[in-house]
């Protein structure tokens, strides 16, 4: 079976929890810098939760689903599991050693591990 490298996948879609944390916003702005730097599009969870039919169509086209979490809670990955689909890259910033704290700052550069473990986790 000829291998894939999913970094060259012509659809990424990035999801984000953007949670009400420091992690929370770290997931979200290393999914705005991924889709920035053109690694991926930026996609709506809410609108996965919501089962919204134009989101969830588009979502079934993508090729690859990049899930970045906060913290072990997983909401992102759970939403979009909740919604039969299974990201084939997950991130969660907690597990790179980022303390969750009830502040909304992200640390630019928790934020750069984090989506170089995205880019990482793309290349397979
Ligand atoms: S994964 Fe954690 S940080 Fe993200 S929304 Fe859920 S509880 Fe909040």
């Amino acid at each position: 079976m000829e291998e894939k490298c999913l970094c060259e996948a012509s659809d990424v879609l990035i999801f984000s929890c953007s949670g009400g944390s420091n992690v929370g916003q770290i997931s979200n702005q290393a999914a705005v810098d991924l889709a920035r730097d053109g690694k991926g599009r930026l996609f709506c969870l809410a609108g996965i939760g919501g089962h919204v039919k134009a989101i969830t169509e588009a979502t079934k086209a993508g090729e690859v689903l990049v899930a970045i979490d906060g913290c072990p809670v997983h909401c992102a990955k759970k939403t979009l599991e909740h919604a039969g689909f299974s990201p084939q890259v997950h991130v969660v910033v907690t597990d790179l050693g980022v303390e969750k704290a009830h502040k909304l700052e992200a640390d630019p550069v928790a934020t750069r591990s984090v989506a170089e473990m995205v880019e990482k986790g793309l290349k397979g």
